[in-house]
Formats: structure tokens, sequence, C-alpha cells
């Protein structure tokens, strides 16, 4: 059992005593007194006594300046000579002895004076074996420099260590350790009971000295087994001590700590050291708190924050972070990263048709099959309801994310068995890489959302890259959309009129209705720029309607030789009502069909869709005309006029703009123009600007021109005028129009 003493005791020191005298002998009383006869003998006995006499008082004064001396020690003093008698003893001594203090006499023998003392009871140690007491207690006495301790019959403890003369005599000191002992026996007390698991180890060598109750209950070891064990075999892992770096005695910190169990469990602690003495040795207190439980809520609180519930998978705070540490190394090296946002199509169907309990086993599944696809190092995360964060590192072409998406939806697109149900979800995907895509995790996200938008309003099922300019574009697109919704709604849309010029008399065989969109704070807006939004949003469907209904109406109004020509969105023979919105809209115009051009391009025929054929044909046996718009854009056509019967070609105004310049335009419009006749084409010159390109066009025996060097697009009432003074007037005042 260790024995523990507060370090602030002060050690038991020596303290170098000069060496004392034997008492000296009373003066003889032969010799006092003096005597009268006055020989040289006796003359010399007389000055021998004076100095014997004055040596004794010197003796004397010094004993009692020794006495004063060792009074005023704290410690209680005794001097025995080589037989045990007493010597010299101070106060203190007296003091502590104070039951047997009546006993010391010089020259009594202190085994004399212990004998007494032992039988009147003043030594409770020695009760009831008395004489085995004595005689130890006697051979403690000439065992130089050994301390030992012994008990007052009033409780108190006194601390004796003795010491061997040179002359054979002891010198002894007494220390009253009663308040000692009562602190360290409280102090014991306080470990051993303490239900807080405590060890005390020495500083040096990390060896456990000593465990208390709730620390081998705690830990799972025996007491045996502790005093084996050193503080690092505690630890989980070897680092340092816990009070390492700090040996301030006073100082108590506490320390988060991993200990290893008995029973191999791990356990979190922290820990409170303190220095202190054991035996003679430095060594540290440790006050161990379980904080396994806290430290265990602790870390289910910050996964909660950090995941989502239902999946188990990181959310959109935690993949943020997750992305920022990839984020930092694709900066630094050659490396990309890509982001792949992941959204199920229609899973709000399964929710309303099967019920949230399915839909979320749904979820459930998809993140189980996604997660299984990827690579560990891969990041999956849960951003909302139906969609899924995926980051890719370590992507060195774009080409990495397609593979990663396929398999992705093809990992997703296997029907799940869902409590007997059979459910089969899509899911389309938007890509951004970084860093060109942008170098924070926020931007790569919004941009990998915004492809992924894209993805799902062209063909669901499939992915999509972010593109640059997709992102202003998105903001531009939005707004116009909302305007667009509006003006359609209130008829500020309208055709103007772009007259189409017979180029052998220069009469205007027709006019290009192009719709017109005077915005209230942008000024007029180029269809070029709201086109392709009304067909993004489907409302292409009802500018098309518009604009076939106002363009035939106005037609209607001019002569009977003039047409009209209207563009036709590929969308909108999707819809598949635009026999009957062709129809409806010659029928209210009275407009007869001949006198109706309808323009369309190759995208149109792109597809090769049956139905499309089957709605050209229809329109076109109404004797509604059809044009092939653009011819020479894109894809080259000559397989697309011989899949339908066309009945004019207008030849796209970049040909026009080359002719003068390029050898090789001049060549294609040329053969354009003779394919045109082989078939029975009327062949229409677009964007004709200059005089010579007219000439050029005219010379090659290009049918029609349209152009700038004719007319801009004009409101139908110019264009009602000019056409009067067309019909008006003879050939010459035609030319007017080309002047
Ligand atoms: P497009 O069908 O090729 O129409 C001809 C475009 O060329 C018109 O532009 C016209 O103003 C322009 N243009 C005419 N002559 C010249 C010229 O000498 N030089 C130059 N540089 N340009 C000339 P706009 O009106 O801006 O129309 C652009 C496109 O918007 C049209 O091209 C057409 O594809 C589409 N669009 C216009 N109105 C409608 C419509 O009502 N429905 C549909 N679906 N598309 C339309
Ligand atoms: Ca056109
Ligand atoms: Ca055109």
């Amino acid at each position: 059992m260790p024995k523990f003493r507060p370090k602030t005791t002060k050690r038991l020191k020596h303290r170098a005593i000069a060496r004392i005298p034997g008492r000296p002998a009373k003066p003889s009383p032969k010799l006092s007194g003096g005597g009268r006869r006055v020989s040289g003998e006796i003359g010399e006995i007389v000055r021998k006594r004076a100095e014997a006499e004055a040596a004794i008082a010197e003796a004397r004064k010094s004993h009692e300046r020794l006495r004063e001396a060792i009074d005023i020690l704290p410690q209680g003093i005794v001097f025995l000579d080589a037989e045990g008698r007493y010597i010299l003893w101070n106060k203190k001594y007296s003091e502590i002895y104070n039951r047997s203090s009546d006993l010391f006499e010089h020259g009594a023998r202190l085994q004399d004076t212990i004998r007494i003392g032992v039988e009147r009871g003043d030594y409770p140690e020695a009760i009831g074996r008395e004489e085995e007491w004595i005689a130890e207690r006697l051979t403690k006495l000439y065992r130089p420099g050994e301390r030992h301790e012994q008990t007052l019959a009033d409780g108190r403890v006194i601390l004796i260590e003795e010491r061997l003369t040179e002359d054979g005599g002891v010198i002894g000191l007494r220390v009253d350790i009663t308040e000692l002992k009562q602190r360290e026996a409280s102090f014991r007390l306080l470990f051993d009971s303490n239900p807080v698991p405590m060890i005390v180890c020495a500083l040096d060598g990390e060896r456990i000295l000593g465990v208390n109750d709730a620390a081998v209950e705690h830990y799972g070891y025996s007491r045996a087994e502790f005093e084996k064990l050193t503080i690092r075999n505690l630890q989980a892992f070897d680092s340092e001590l816990p009070w390492a770096g700090d040996h301030s005695s006073d100082e108590q910190t506490a320390r988060t700590w991993k200990h290893v169990r008995a029973d191999g469990a791990l356990i979190d602690l922290a820990i409170y050291s303190r220095q202190l003495v054991h035996g003679d040795r430095p060594a540290i207190l440790l006050a161990l708190m379980d904080i396994t439980e806290r430290k265990r809520a602790e870390a289910r609180l910050a996964f909660m924050a950090q995941h989502d519930s239902l999946t188990g998978l990181p959310n959109r705070n935690l993949l943020r972070q997750q992305m920022d540490d990839i984020l930092l190394h694709t900066r630094r090296g050659a490396e990309k990263a890509a982001v792949l946002v992941l959204g199920l199509d229609n899973f709000k169907a399964v929710n309303d048709t099967l019920g949230h309990g399915i839909g979320d086993k749904l979820l459930r599944g998809v993140a189980k099959r996604l997660r299984s696809t990827l690579r560990e190092e891969d990041i999956l995360a849960r951003l909302n309801s139906d969609e899924f964060a995926i980051v890719q590192s370590g992507v060195t072409r774009p080409e990495d994310a397609v593979l990663l998406a396929r398999r992705l939806l093809e990992a997703i697109g296997d029907p799940y068995l869902l409590d007997g149900h059979s459910v089969v979800i899509g899911a389309s995907i938007g890509i951004a890489v970084s860093p060109g895509d942008g170098e924070e995790s926020e931007k790569l996200l919004k941009n990998a959302d915004m492809a992924l938008s894209r993805a799902k309003n062209d063909f669901r099922g499939t992915f999509s890259f972010f593109e640059a300019e997709m992102d202003a574009r998105a903001q531009t697109r939005r707004k116009i959309e909302i305007d667009l919704r509006d003006a359609i709604q209130n008829g500020v849309l309208r055709p103007y009129y772009q007259p189409l010029v017979d180029l052998s008399t220069g009469r205007i065989t027709g006019c290009e209705a192009l719709v017109r969109w005077p915005h209230a704070e942008r000024g007029m807006i180029s269809p070029a720029e709201f086109i392709p939004v009304a067909e993004e949003t489907g409302l292409i469907n009802a500018l098309g309607g518009l604009m076939l209904q106002r363009a035939c109406l106005d037609a209607a109004q001019w002569p009977d030789d003039v047409r009209v020509a209207v563009n036709l969105s590929p969308l909108q023979f999707r819809v598949g009502n635009l026999l009957s919105v062709v129809m409806d809209a010659l029928k209210q115009s009275g407009l007869p069909a001949r006198r109706l051009e309808l323009e369309i391009t190759e995208t149109l025929l792109l597809e090769k869709s049956s139905q499309v054929l089957a709605t050209l044909h229809a329109l076109r046996s109404l004797g509604v005309r059809i044009s092939m718009d653009d011819f020479g854009t894109g894809y080259s056509s000559l397989s697309y006029l011989r899949s339908f019967p066309f009945d004019k070609i207008k030849i796209d105004q970049s040909f026009a703009r080359d002719l003068g310049s390029n050898r090789d335009a001049q060549a294609i419009v040329r053969s354009i123009i003779s394919l045109g006749m082989g078939l029975g084409v009327t062949i229409t010159a677009e964007g004709v600007e200059t005089e010579a390109e007219f000439s050029c066009l005219r010379d090659e025996g290009c049918h029609e021109g349209q152009g700038f060097l004719f007319s801009h697009a004009r409101p139908n009432a110019e264009i009602v005028n000019l056409l009067k003074a067309q019909s008006g007037a003879g050939a010459e005042d035609e030319a007017a129009l080309v002047a």
C-alpha cells in the first residue's frame, strides 16, 4: 500500500551539530574552599585549580549557549552517551514527551525511561507486546540514520531519527508529524473511496504506483495487473503523455485522452493531473473523468448536422466542406474535379401514387446504387429531396465525367422492387468541371444544377455539360421568357413584312412576315434573340399561330398576285395541330391557300419523322406552298430536297455575301440554281444588299431576291402603299423600289 505525502511537506533535514563534550563532573569539594599552606606545590595546585575553574566556567557558558540554541529549534533534540544516558535535551523534546518528561534527568538511561513509560501506557503501540516493543525500539536506537514513527498515548505521531556520534553516543531528532499524518489519512480516504477513477504514477518512468477502487472497476484490471503497467500501456495511441510538458505542481489541467480498458474497449477521458510526492519521489496524480458518452453524443450531433437522415449520405454542408478540400488540390495540380448533379425524373409521381414510404425506400435504393457505382474517393451527397451530387476527383478529360454519368444512369435505371411494387425511375445529370466551370464549390454546384435543368428540358434520362455562357444566358432568358409571355398575351408582337422581288421584272411577288417585338424598355428586340427562348419554353406555338393569323389577315388585303410567307418552327410540327391552325388562319382571313407560303428549315427534316412529312404533304395538298429556308447552311441538303417536293428554295444570305469574293460561293449558287430549275422549283436569294450581288444573281438565272437592297422589313401599312404603287404604276416605277 503506497503512502502519500503532499509534496509541500518539508523533508526532515539534519543539522550539523557540534560535538558536545561529556557533562563535566561537579567540582570536587576537597579542592573548593582553598588552603592556607603557601608551599610551591600548593601554589601550583591553586594555579591549576584556578585554571580548571576558569575552564569549567567557560564550558558552562558554552553549554548554556548550546542549550539556548537548541531550545529555539522547532524539533525535539536529545543527546545520549554511549551507554544510552541522557546528556542534553531541548524544550521541544520535553514538550513532545510531555507524559514522560518527569523521567528525564541527566544520567538516566533511555531504556529505563522507556520501560517506565511503557508500563505507564505512554506508548499505546507497545500495549500487549511490551518486551518485544522495547527490544525493537532499542535496536532502532543504534541503527544510524533510520527513521521511524511512534504513536503517543494522546494520538500524536512522532517521527524519530537517530544518529550515532563519534564517541558512540546518539543524537536523536523528534518531529511532531501528527498534522501531516492526519492530512495523509484524509487524502488516503479521498483517494480510495473516490468515485472518480484515480491513478498515481511515477513522473519518471510512468510506472503505476497506485490506483483507487474506482479505477480498478473502470479499467477492469486487478491491482496486481495495474502494478505491472505503465500509464503508456493504458493509452490507445502511443502519443505524448497527458501531462507532458506540464510539471508545474499546482496546475490542474484537463486533457482529453483515449485509453483502452482490459476488455479492449476504447474510452474517452478527461484527465486532470497534479504533481505530488509519493514516498520520496515526484509522482503524478491523475483523476480520470469518463467522457465517452458525452463524446459519442457530440459525435452523433455533429454527424446529424452534416448528414441526411434518410440516406445517411453527407448533406450539402458537408459536401461543400469536402469539395473545398478537393478543389484546393485541383487548383494546384493539373487534375480536375467534375461535379455531377443528378436529379430523379418524376420522383414526385412515385411519392404521389405509391406513397411516401415507398418514395423513401426508393431514395435509399438509389443512394445505395449510386454509392456502389462510385469509387471510394468519390463523394456522394444528397442535396434535396430528389437530387444527389457526385464529386469525381482525378478527372483529366471531360470524357471521364461522361463515362461516370453513363454508369450512374445505367445503375439507377434498373427496376427497384419495393414492397411488392416494381418501380422504375429515370434520372438526368448536369455536369460542371473545375476549374473551368468554377473554382468554388458553390459556383460549381450552381452550374452543374443549371446543366441539369438543361438536361431535363432537352431530353430526360441524359446528361448535359455546363457551358460558360449558359449562366449569363439563363439570366436574360428567364427575363425574356417572362416578358415574352406578356407580350404575346397583350398582342404586342406583330409582323413586319419584307418584300421578295422577281429579279427579271423587279415586281414584288410576295412578302415574308418577320415577327417584331417593340419592347417598352429595350426598344425593338431581334427575333434572333427571342425566337430560341420561345422555342425552349413552348411559347413558339402561340407566337407562330398569332403570326399566321395576322399575316393571312394582312395579306388578304394585298393584291391577289402577292403572296405572304410565314416562318414555321419545327416545334410547331410537334404539337400536332399545325394543319388546323393553318386552315383556321386561311378560313378566318379568306386568303386563298395558294397565296400562303410556309418557310421551314432543314432541322425539321433531320428527325425524318413520318408525321412531319405527312403534315407537310397535307399542307401542300391544301394548296399552300412550302419553302426550304436558309438553304446551304448546316447539313448538306440535297437529300432533303428529294425527301419532299418543295415549291421554293431560299439560298441562305451568306452566299449572297460571298458572291463577289468567293469563287466557291458563286459555283455553289450556280449549281443550286440549276438544280432548282431541274426540279421546277423557284430559287430565291436572301440577303441581297448590293447592285453587284443583284446583277450577278440575275445573270446566273436566280428567280427571286430578298434583301436590304430592295427593302427592309416594314409595317403592313407601308407595304400596302408599296403594293398599291406597284399595281397602279408601270414597270418603270417599280424599278424605284430597287433604287
Ligand atoms: P429568316 O427567316 O432567314 O429571315 C430573314 C432574316 O434576314 C430577317 O431577320 C431579315 O430582317 C434579315 N434580312 C433580310 N434582308 C437582309 C439583308 O439584306 N441583309 C441582312 N444582313 N439581313 C437581311 P430577322 O427579322 O431578324 O429574323 C431573323 C430570323 O428570325 C428569321 O430568319 C427567322 O428564322 C426568325 N423569325 C422571324 N420571324 C419569325 C416568325 O414569325 N416565326 C418563326 N418561327 N421564326 C421567325
Ligand atoms: Ca425565313
Ligand atoms: Ca432565311
